[in-house]
Order: C-alpha cells, then structure tokens, then sequence
C-alpha cells in the first residue's frame, strides 16, 4: 500500500486484511482514511478501546484479573480504587489488601454531585476509612468527586501528578462506578497529557488494559471493570439502570411513620418500621423511585400485587432475586443503605427490617446528614 497509515492508538500500520491482526479497519472505513488523508486514525481495536464499550467486564474470581492484580504487588504502582458513593461497600475492592504490597493505595468516592448540598465531606470521608479499615484496606488518602461533573478533579489531579514521577498508576473498581467517565475526565482536564490511547495486552492473558501514556514516562492504566452479583446493577435491566442513575442530587423526602408502616422504594427496597415511637423517616432516592406507603401487614400483598407496576422501577428488569429482609436496631440515628439505590435515615432507638433484591447491598452507618 502507497499511502501507509499509523493508527495512531497504538502506533500498528493499518490493513484491511486480517481481523485478528494488528491495525486491522474495515475496508470502507481505510479507504475514506486515505481519500481523506485522514492522519488521526485509529484502528477498530483501539476505535472500540477507545470509547470502552467493548472492554468487558471481568468477574473477581478471573484468573487473568488475578494475574493482573499479583503484578501490582511485585512493581512500584499507585493504585486508585474507584468506588461509588450509593453502592460503597459493594464497590471496595476488598481483594485489594493481597495485591496492593508496599504500594500507595488511594480511594476515590465517585458521585458525589448525588448528595445533598448540605453534606460534610468529613464525616463521609471517616465513614469510608472505617469501612475500608474494617475489610482491612488502609487507604493513604481519600478524595471525593463527581467525575461526570467534573467536580473536585483538582485535588486529586495535584496528587496524580505528584505520585506519577516514578511510578505508574492503576485504576482499579468495579463496573458502573463511574471509572471510564473519571479517567476521561482526567484525560480532559491535565491538558498536557496525549488524548491517545495506547492498547496493550497484559502480558500472557486476554485481559484488555488501556495505557495512557503521561510525559513524565508513566502511565495512568485502566484496568477492565470487575462485576459482581453482589451489586445490584449487574441484575439490572439498562431501562431500571438509568432510573436508579440519578444525575441530580437526591432530594431528602421525609415520611412521619407509627410502628407497623412500611415505605416501598419502588419495588427495589422495602423498610418495616417494626418497634419505636411515631417518628420521621428520611428517604434519600433518585426521584425516578416511587416511594409507597402501606402497613406492615399489607405489604406482602401489596408487592405482589404492584411490583413492576405501581412499584416501580423494576420496569423491564427480569428475574430479580426476591426482596429478602434484615432487622436493624439503631443505637444512634442511622442511615440504612440500599445499594445502588439511595438510603433511609431513620433516629436512634428504632427497630426497622429493611429489603431490597436478594439482600443485595443492604447496610448501616451512622447518619451522615
Ligand atoms: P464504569 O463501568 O465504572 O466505567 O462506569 P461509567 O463511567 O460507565 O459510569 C457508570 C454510570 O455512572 C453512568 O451512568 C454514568 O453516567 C454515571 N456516573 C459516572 N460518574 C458520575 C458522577 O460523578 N455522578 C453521577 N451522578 N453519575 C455518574
């Protein structure tokens, strides 16, 4: 070929010959490149890396993610775990405390455009170190930022830039977290380093890595995002997905409950309000999710009745694990976490028994607002 192109991503001459080999594009789109004496191509490989839609999720337990994660410990990384705000302790990567070594460890909280404007950044972020301490995960520093916002990038950029000098850094976290948005949005804002990204294979395995070259000589490394069954996203059908996505904050909405009054968040999330005095919940949701009031003793017949319907979101979700129950008492007022869908803030001295799908990220913290 004449007119000999680079893809720039990962620098392989472009063909039209061989899927399965290097720098290969459809025929039709190289020959429009060339037409077009189109310098900035990229090759489907890299096209696809590029917007992440192709990167498949990993499970946990995969050899080749495990591979990946050993390398960490035996070379000089920092290493970012991306986790989500609303689905916090699904989102730890609790493995990490094996394969971080000697290495710096840092956590970024993602989504935090989601909470009330009211919120102190303190006390979520003591919050979040108990939690991480608690599976045993010592993070250096925390930062909270909203990457689809591109808020609070500063800090964290700063210290990227400061702890990239002699090492590279991997960004680790599970799927939905907000990672591809974060790096891009990273990528957007430190001007100075290449919108390219080169592809490579980590060494011996199948798993996809993006390496985005800095020009100290490092690299920030997107590492594939790892799925659970324990997050309620991965049971999510996209349409349920983006009606659990808010992109507002979530607006507190206050119920005066009696005991023996159930709330329904949509049919996602279900709380008893087993034993106290007449008092005030707070529910934090997106306000896709309709919340319900009934009694106790309605409750199941109600869900079966609406769920899907009145109930909603699910919408188009199918084969949802059963909403299963677990009793809390508060000793101090609490928040009782929904994963992935928001959370109720219920005063000290209540007995409630809250649901969601399979138990799937249901939890407690101490109030944070
Ligand atoms: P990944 O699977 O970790 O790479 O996650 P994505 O970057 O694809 O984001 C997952 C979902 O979270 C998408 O619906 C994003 O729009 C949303 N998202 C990402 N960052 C933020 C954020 O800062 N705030 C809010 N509200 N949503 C976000």
């Amino acid at each position: 070929m004449d007119n000999e192109i680079i893809c720039i991503g990962c620098g392989a001459k472009l063909q039209a010959e061989d899927p399965n080999k290097a720098g290969f594009l459809p025929t039709s789109a190289l020959n429009k490149a060339i037409e077009a004496e189109d310098q900035e191509v990229y090759c489907q490989r890299c096209f696809r890396l590029r917007h992440y839609n192709e990167i498949m999720p990993v499970d946990l337990n995969n050899d080749d993610f495990l591979a990946l994660l050993n390398s960490l410990a035996e070379k000089k990384a920092l290493i970012v775990n991306v986790v989500d705000l609303f689905d916090f302790s699904n989102s730890l990567l609790s493995s990490l405390k094996r394969f971080v070594g000697n290495n710096k460890f840092i956590l970024v909280g993602n989504k935090f455009d989601l909470f009330p404007k009211n919120s102190r950044q303190s006390k979520i972020k003591d919050w979040m170190r108990q939690e991480a301490n608690r599976m045993g995960l010592y993070p250096e520093k925390i930062f909270l930022i909203s990457a689809a916002r591109q808020k609070f990038l500063d800090e964290l950029i700063e210290y990227l830039n400061a702890n990239s000098q002699d090492q590279d850094i991997y960004f680790v976290g599970m799927t939905n977290v907000g990672k591809s948005t974060l790096i891009n949005a990273i990528i957007d804002k430190m001007g100075d380093i290449k919108d390219l990204i080169t592809t490579s294979r980590f060494p011996g395995t199948t798993l996809d890595r993006i390496e985005i070259p800095l020009d100290n000589g490092h690299y920030l490394v997107d590492t594939p995002g790892i799925m659970t069954e324990n997050q309620l996203v991965a049971h999510l059908d996209p349409k349920d997905l983006a009606l659990v996505s808010p992109k507002k904050p979530l607006k507190p909405a206050t119920y005066q409950l009696l005991p023996g009054n159930t709330l329904f968040l949509g049919g996602l999330g279900r709380i008893d309000y087993l034993k106290g005095e007449s008092t005030s919940f707070t529910v934090y949701a997106p306000r896709e999710v309709y919340v319900h009031r009934t009694k106790v003793s309605n409750a199941d017949e109600f869900y079966r009745k609406h769920n899907g319907e009145m109930l909603t979101p699910p919408v188009a979700s199918k084969d949802l694990p059963e909403l299963k129950g677990q009793e809390f008492h508060t000793t101090y007022k609490s928040d009782l976490l929904f994963g992935g869908i928001g959370f109720i803030t219920v005063p000290e001295g209540c007995v409630v028994k809250a649901y969601t799908p399979g138990q799937i990220g249901l939890g407690i913290r101490r109030a944070l607002i």
